[in-house]
Parts: structure tokens; C-alpha cells; sequence
């Protein structure tokens, strides 16, 4: 079969090429690959930044965001042929640590997991793939076209259920959030922000494109300015960029007993000197939280899978701004101006 192979750590080593089909260990569910998302982990991938072959292995399969088809599943696992599917990244360290154990493999204390397609094993951007039954969440026929957005929706999902927790050691009543960022996981934080009712905001930089109208369409409101401008007061800022003069603004405005989460990885190469004083004094006085969030559990992929099948597919389908056929995969691989999420597609 074919698969978007990569050299980890090696520029311009991305092919497409043969592979042997997925061998039962790899999982008891057999899946036809229909189509992957690209982000921005698998741009790092190919720029040889981020990225771990499987133990012996030299190429690594890219590709960790796939919606698929079962072509075969053993019985009573809850899966049956044809059943639509997204599989789930991470998988727990071998101690296990506490968490790993636990089934919340997106906390993992020792940094020994693995992810398909980024730390240690194969990812989904082959014609077909296989899975352990724990590990494939089952979709409704509604996600046919956008199911490859479960697993960014599953980071967000995660960030919201933290967000929440973090809320709760006071009296929480938020109203306001402010999301940075108007990418896949920006757009998709504001999705589920306004699904709890809350007054959404988003800031991006670009006036052009599909961003605009894709935040408006949603109620929410689209800022171009600054934190400062757009919305100092926020209860909650997710900041989605990594982009060091935003973490900046959205650790120092926000509102007090504020939550600045972020999620976004920074490249490393903008350095920017902060006033630790200052922030110290604002966040102590303030009761700020500041907190990173990154992956996603089984849990917060089936509140996912929720969250989108409640969406308006047609919302859902402008954010995917590019279906690049496997053939031309490498298309799908260079960011163009306007896009939000390209997708491969496998097969329909
Ligand atoms: C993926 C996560 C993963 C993270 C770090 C992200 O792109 O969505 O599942 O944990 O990269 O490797």
C-alpha cells in the first residue's frame, strides 16, 4: 500500500511510497484510510524539528489526525465494517505512570508515550491503517466530510474540561473569552466556547480570507487589533499562536481570577524579555492561572465527536479549506495564504 513516509529530523525526506500492509499487532481493527488532516506538528515533522521513528526504524508514516473506514473489527469490540472512525494519538508510557494507567495518557508524567505519526510509532497517512479497538472512536454518518477535525477537537475539548476545573476552585461564572489565533484549533475553541453560551472573540491578524466570516458566522466577534484593544477583560483567554508577544499580552490582560490557556508550541526562535516582577505581581493579585494544555484523552475525543456532530456541517466544511488527492500530497504539505486546514484524501 502507499503511505507519506518522512526521515525524522531529515529536510525534504517526505515520499510517497510503498509500505507493507499493517500486521494485526499494530491492532485488531482494520481501517481504510479516507482522509488526514496536516497541522502545524506535521510541518515541524518535515522541517526536521519534531519527530520519532519507531524504535529500528529510519521513516516514520506522517499523519495523526485520519478519519477512516473499519473494513474489519473482531466482534463485540463496538465496531463494526463501515462504521466511520478517528483514531486516537497518544498512547500510554510502558511503566505505566500514574496517569498512563489511569487512562489520562494526555498527562503523562515521564514523557515516555507514544503518538502515531509524531513519537515512536506509525502514523495514519497510509491507504489503510490499524488500530487497537481502544484506541477508534466511532463517528456518526454526519462526520463523513469533516470527521478528520475530531482530533484537533479533541485538543480544544481537553483545553474547555481543564479550563473548567481550573474555574471551579472559585465561584466561577465566565462570560467572556478570547480566543488568539484563528487556525483550526482557534476556530474550533471558539466552536465550542459558543456551544456553552459564552461571548466568543477571536483575534487573528489576517483581514482577508475565510477567517473573518467563519468567526462571524459562528456569533462570535473577529478582532484584528491587540489584546489590549480587543478584549483585556477576558474570564478565559486560549491562546492558540505559540507566538511569543501574544502569550506575553494574553499572561498580563486578562480578567482578575483570569485563565490564559495555551496551546500553542512555540517555534523557540522568537526570544522576548519579560518583566517577571510585574507578572508576578499581577497574577499573584489577581489570582491568575496561567496553563499549557496539549493532547487529548479517549474522553476528550468522544466530547469531541459530540461537540461536531452538534456543529453545522457547512461551518464545520469551511474550515477545511483544501482536499488535496494522496497523489498530490505535496501540495497539501506547503501552507498557502488563506488556508485553515488542508486535508489528503485517501479515498471517498
Ligand atoms: C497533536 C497532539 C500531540 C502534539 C505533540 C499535536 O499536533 O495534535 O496530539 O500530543 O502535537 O506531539
Amino acid at each position: 500500500m502507499k503511505a507519506l513516509t518522512v526521515i525524522p529530523g531529515r529536510v525534504g525526506s517526505a515520499r510517497l511510497e510503498a509500505v507493507p500492509d499493517p500486521t494485526p499487532e499494530q491492532g485488531e481493527v482494520l481501517v481504510q484510510t479516507l482522509a488526514v488532516g496536516v497541522c502545524g506538528t506535521d510541518i515541524d515533522i518535515l522541517a526536521g524539528h519534531y519527530g520519532t521513528p519507531a524504535p529500528g526504524r529510519e521513516h516514520l508514516i506522517l499523519g495523526h489526525e485520519a478519519l477512516g473506514r473499519v473494513l474489519d473489527a473482531p466482534p463485540g469490540c463496538g465496531l463494526q465494517p463501515g462504521d466511520l472512525v478517528a483514531g486516537i494519538v497518544r498512547r500510554p508510557d510502558p511503566v505505566p505512570c500514574l496517569n498512563c494507567a489511569a487512562g489520562e495518557w494526555d498527562m503523562c508524567r515521564n514523557g515516555l508515550f507514544s503518538e502515531r505519526g509524531i513519537k515512536s510509532l506509525d502514523g495514519f497517512c497510509s491507504e489503510r491503517f490499524r488500530i487497537e479497538p481502544a484506541f477508534a472512536v466511532k463517528l456518526s454518518l454526519r462526520l463523513e466530510r469533516t470527521g478528520a477535525l475530531v482530533e484537533p477537537a479533541s485538543v480544544v475539548a481537553k483545553a474547555w474540561e481543564h479550563i473548567d476545573r481550573i474555574g471551579s476552585r472559585a465561584v466561577w461564572s465566565p462570560s467572556r473569552v478570547l480566543v488568539t489565533g484563528a487556525g483550526p484549533i482557534g476556530l474550533l475553541a471558539a466552536l465550542l466556547g459558543v456551544q456553552r453560551g459564552l461571548e466568543m472573540h477571536v483575534l487573528d491578524r489576517v483581514t482577508d480570507g475565510p477567517k473573518p466570516e467563519l468567526v462571524r458566522s459562528l456569533g462570535a466577534t473577529y478582532h484584528t487589533s491587540s489584546i489590549q484593544e480587543a478584549r483585556p477583560d477576558a474570564d478565559i483567554i486560549v491562546e492558540c499562536t505559540g507566538a511569543t508577544a501574544l502569550v506575553i499580552d494574553a499572561i498580563n490582560y486578562n480578567a482578575p481570577n483570569g485563565i490564559v490557556c495555551l496551546t500553542g508550541v512555540s517555534s523557540g526562535e522568537r526570544r522576548q524579555t519579560i518583566d517577571v516582577s510585574t507578572l508576578n505581581r499581577t497574577m499573584v493579585l489577581q489570582n491568575d492561572v496561567v496553563f499549557g494544555s496539549v493532547n487529548a484523552n479517549r474522553r476528550h475525543f468522544e466530547a469531541a465527536v459530540k461537540a461536531l456532530e452538534q456543529a453545522d456541517q457547512a461551518w464545520l466544511e469551511g474550515l477545511i479549506t483544501r482536499r488535496v488527492p494522496l497523489a498530490r500530497w505535496e501540495e497539501a504539505l506547503v501552507r498557502q495564504p488563506f488556508d485553515v486546514k488542508p486535508l489528503i484524501e485517501l479515498a471517498t
